[in-house]
Parts: structure tokens; C-alpha cells; sequence
């Protein structure tokens, strides 16, 4: 079914509307060349209710179904409305298997746990599915974890492989017309649309990944490219949350290209860590604690979105790149996420619900189980520490050693002070400053309290008046919020 509501209650990207829209066409249509009966709501069907439960209700009534049998939702308000659903027909969930962590096995490894780390979740998960583990049920390569090796800046001369290009077919074209016809106004262009939309297509994803993409993950996992947007990623988030590849395959690969020699340990470790470590962890976290996760903000931020998130009108070379990749392509990479628009966010104060419904709106892989732990939790740090054990805050100097940004800026990264000092200078100090109560105690804090405690006093006050005038020279996205989604974007867009 495609349904109005489900395109809009963010304003989702373009690009993700048409990736779903028409991987569910050609999903139908496979269904009936096997010979299932398929019945296909489209979004322009006169009786299509728009809604997605009373959609359902009318066709089961339409075909005198039994009951309504459906994939455990990846959202809690979805999960609400169908466990609070007293209609005449019954709805049964089915247990989601694109993951390889069931609620219950992941609430039984939380059981009596004080303190929840994703490393130690990660651990478990391997030998509970034997990936990366040799025979002596130790961890392959001697090491459970390679991090320290995954932290190369960017280098003078790259060699990126351009993605696979997916030729859009009938269905993909007559898609993209009517989500530029229906939902155009959202941020977001169609023009770079290049996704998967069949199974085949995201197993040649897949398979170019690991060729040609996955020897050097490692290495530039956190590297920052002004004119790349994908470096080595996988680009294949999109079609593991939507289901046309499975977590455990995507994992096997990378193993295999281990054992085969053409990918280092330190890369496919790496990788299989995202999936089998973060991607589950955050599931987990999740639906362990919704609803109430959602209404934390611990750090108490009360600021509303910048208004050049929605128009990349800023004069931050970085943050101006990440937000035009995000609106070509439906994508920045985990480091664009969390250190440049994660981080310029969380140094202004930016408040939860802003920030993930901007998160929630513009991603090609964007779903609320996955997308509240990171900005949340992850980047927000407003739940006091629970997902991660401290901030990811920095200042202009960790985006000048992992990127090719600021020597393109207006800005200058070297100075915190004047009127062409880079922002994230300032602001870190007045973001330190600030929260001073909730992290100075923290141990993996205290290195730097140690630097600001030891600056002088009008150091300290000279960089709280240049990071409260840059932020009083911001522009913000107002209103934004539930139900009045697009007004933000639309003031931001006119005013851009
Ligand atoms: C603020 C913020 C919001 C995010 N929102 C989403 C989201 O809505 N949906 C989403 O799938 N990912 C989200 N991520 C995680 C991560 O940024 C994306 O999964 C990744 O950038 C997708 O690109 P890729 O497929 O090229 O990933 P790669 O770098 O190639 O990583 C491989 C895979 O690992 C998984 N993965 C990596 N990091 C994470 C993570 N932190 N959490 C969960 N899975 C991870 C993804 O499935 C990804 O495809 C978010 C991260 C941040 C910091
Ligand atoms: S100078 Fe500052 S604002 Fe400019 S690109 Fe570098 S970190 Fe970003």
C-alpha cells in the first residue's frame, strides 16, 4: 500500500518515498509472476484511504479476509495504533526477520545488566552467530575489535570507485514522476536518484561493495571528503532496513572476502561490527525503551533547527556539503551524521524532537528505531550517557584532520575568536562550559575539563560572547514539529 500518510508525517525525502514506492512494485510483481494473488494500493487510486491501517481494513473487508497479518513495525506509533486497533478485523504481528537479534533475546541479554555497551552486546552477538569466530570459539584475527586502526584521514590522492549504476526502469520512471508530483515540495531532489529497487539490483550493491569498496573501508571509515560523498561505504542501509538484503548475508560476504584474502581484518571486522554490533544494538535499545526514550533530554536543549539544515545555506563548508549530499543523494556517511550535523547540533543545543525529525525526514535508511538511538542518544547525548559513554563533541580541528573542508571555508579552523573564526571553535568551549555539571565527571571528559579549567577567565568569557553572537545570528526553523512538519522546512526555504 502506498499511503499519503506514511510519505509525510516528516517530510520524507523524495529519493526514499521513490525507493520504497517502487521496490514495493516490483516486489508485487514478482508476487504474481510466482502466482500469488497481489493486491496493490496505489497512491493515486480513487478508494485508497491514505492511512495506513484503514487501508488495510478496507481491503481486508473488501476480500472477506480472517484477520490482517503484519511485520512487526519498525516505529512505535505504527506499533501503537495497531496494538490499540479495535476495528472488526484482528491484526497479528509477525516477528521482523531482518535482523539477527530477536526483542526478546536482546531484552534477556539486558536483563540485571547496570550499564548497557554496545561492544559488550557486539561480543555476544558474534559468538551466538559464530560470524568472525574461528574454531576455538575465539575471535578471528586474535582481536575482537580494530578500531584504532579505522581512523585514517582523508588522503591527497583517492581512488573511489563510483557506485553501480541502477538503470531506472518503467516502473522506477513512472515512480519518480508521481513523488515529484506528490511530494516535490519536500526537501530533497530526484534528479541522483540510484537505488536499489530489486533484490538483484542490491545483491550487485553487495557484491561491488565487497569487490571494489571493501579493502579500504577500514582505513577511511572516518574520513571526510569535500567531493565524495560515499567514499568507501556500503551505501546498503537503505536496502537492509527495507529488506532486499539480509544482515546475515551482507556479513558472510564481508567474512568470506576475508578468508579469501582480498579484504584486511581490520576492514571487515569493522564493517561487520556496524551490522551485527550497532545495528542491532540500537534496535535494541529502542524498543526496549520507547516511549519514554523519546522524551529524554537530559542536557536540557531548547534550541530549534538552524533553518539552513533545510536549505544548506551557510557559509561551513562542511556543514553546507553534508546538507547538499544529503538533498542530491538521500545520504552522508556515519561521520557527516554524527560529527558534522550531529555535532554542530549538539554544540548549539539543538532539542531532541528537532533534530530527529530533520534526521527522521532527509535519509534513504531513515526509521524511528534506528534513527532515535543515534541522533538521541548517540549525537544528542540526551540520554544522560545510557547508549553511548560520552558526547561525540569536537571542535573545527577533528573535521580539519579527518577532511578536505577547511582549506575550501570562509572560515578559518586554526581561530576560535573574530569574525572569520570557524563556529565550532566557540561553540565547543561554551558547549563545555555549559554542561560542565552533567560531564566534568565524566572520566573520558576529563582531559579536556583539564584545558578549560586551566584557561584564563577572558579567554573563557571572549569565546561564551563569540558563540552566543553566532548563534543569535542564526537563522531558525521554527514550529517545527508533529503535524505542522512542513512549516519549518517552507519558511526555511523561502527565507534561503
Ligand atoms: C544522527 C545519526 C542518524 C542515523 N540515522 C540512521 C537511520 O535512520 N538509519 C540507518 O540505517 N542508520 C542511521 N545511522 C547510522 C549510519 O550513519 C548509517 O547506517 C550509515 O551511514 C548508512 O550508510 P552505509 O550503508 O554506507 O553504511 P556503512 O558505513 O557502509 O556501514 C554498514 C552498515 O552498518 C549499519 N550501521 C552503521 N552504523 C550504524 C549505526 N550507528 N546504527 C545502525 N546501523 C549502523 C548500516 O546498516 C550500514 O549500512 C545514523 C547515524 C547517525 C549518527
Ligand atoms: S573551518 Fe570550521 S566551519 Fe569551515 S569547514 Fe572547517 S570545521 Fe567546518
Amino acid at each position: 500500500m502506498e499511503v499519503g500518510q506514511e510519505g509525510r508525517y516528516v517530510p520524507h525525502h523524495p529519493q526514499k518515498i521513490a525507493f520504497l514506492f517502487s521496490a514495493m512494485r516490483h516486489f508485487a510483481g514478482e508476487l504474481e509472476k510466482k502466482g500469488f494473488r497481489v493486491h496493490y494500493s496505489h497512491l493515486d487510486d480513487k478508494d485508497n484511504c491514505q492511512d495506513l491501517l484503514e487501508e488495510a481494513e478496507r481491503l481486508a473487508g473488501r476480500y472477506r479476509c480472517d484477520d490482517i497479518r503484519v511485520t512487526a513495525p519498525g516505529e512505535w506509533r505504527l506499533a501503537e495504533r495497531i496494538r490499540k486497533r479495535r476495528g472488526t478485523i484482528s491484526w497479528h504481528r509477525v516477528a521482523d526477520d531482518r535482523f539477527f537479534c530477536s526483542f526478546d533475546a536482546f531484552a534477556e541479554w539486558a536483563d540485571g545488566r547496570q550499564r548497557f555497551r554496545m561492544e559488550h552486546f557486539y561480543r555476544w552477538m558474534r559468538r551466538e552467530t559464530g560470524i568472525l569466530m574461528d574454531d576455538d570459539g575465539e575471535p578471528l584475527g586474535g582481536k575482537w575489535n580494530f578500531d584504532h586502526d579505522n581512523r585514517e584521514p582523508l588522503p591527497k590522492q583517492l581512488d573511489v570507485p563510483c557506485p553501480v549504476e541502477h538503470r531506472a526502469d518503467d516502473i522506477t520512471r513512472e515512480v519518480i514522476e508521481l513523488v515529484g508530483t506528490h511530494f516535490g515540495e519536500h526537501f530533497g531532489n530526484l534528479e541522483h536518484f540510484n537505488w536499489p529497487v530489486t533484490r538483484r539490483q542490491a545483491l550487485s550493491d553487495l557484491r561491488h561493495f565487497i569487490e571494489r569498496c571493501l579493502p579500504r573501508f577500514g582505513d577511511y571509515q572516518d574520513a571526510i571528503s569535500d567531493d565524495h560523498a560515499f567514499l568507501y561505504h556500503s551505501r546498503l542501509s537503505g536496502a537492509l532496513n527495507a529488506g532486499l538484503l539480509r544482515p546475515r548475508e551482507v556479513c558472510e560476504a564481508a567474512e568470506q572476502a576475508y578468508h579469501d584474502g582480498s579484504a584486511p581484518i581490520n576492514a571487515v571486522e569493522g564493517f561487520i561490527r556496524q551490522i551485527l554490533g550497532w545495528r542491532e544494538f540500537v534496535r535494541g535499545i529502542y524498543w526496549l525503551n520507547m516511549p519514554d526514550y523519546k522524551r529524554e533530554n537530559r542536557l536540557e536543549a531548547d534550541r530549534d533547527l538552524p533553518a539552513f539544515y533545510w536549505s544548506g545555506n551557510t557559509d561551513m563548508r562542511c556543514m553546507r556539503r553534508a546538507i547538499e549530499m544529503t538533498r542530491n543523494h538521500a545520504y552522508a556517511h556515519h561521520i557527516q551524521r554524527l560529527m558534522v550535523t550531529g555535532n554542530f547540533a549538539l554544540l548549539c543545543g539543538v532539542k531532541p524532537e528537532a533534530l530527529c525529525d530533520w534526521y527522521l525526514s532527509v535519509y534513504i535508511d531513515a526509521y524511528e528505531w534506528v534513527e532515535l538511538p543515534n541522533t538521541l542518544g548517540m549525537v544528542l547525548y540526551a540520554d544522560g550517557g545510557y547508549l553511548g559513554s560520552k558526547p561525540y563533541c569536537a571542535s573545527g580541528k577533528y573535521i580539519d584532520r579527518m577532511s578536505d573542508h577547511c582549506r575550501q571555508c570562509r572560515y578559518d579552523v586554526k581561530k576560535s575568536i573574530g569574525e572569520d573564526a570557524c563556529p565550532f571553535n566557540s561553540l565547543y568551549w561554551y558547549f563545555l562550559e555549559r554542561h560542565e555539571k552533567q560531564l566534568a565527571g565524566n572520566q573520558r571528559m576529563k582531559l579536556i575539563y583539564g584545558s578549560l579549567h586551566k584557561m584564563k577567565d577572558d579567554k573563557r568569557k571572549a569565546l561564551r560572547e563569540q558563540a552566543q553572537d553566532f548563534l543569535d545570528s542564526l537563522e531558525y526553523a521554527p514550529a517545527y514539529g508533529r503535524g505542522e512538519h512542513l512549516q519549518g522546512y517552507r519558511r526555511a526555504k523561502t527565507a534561503g
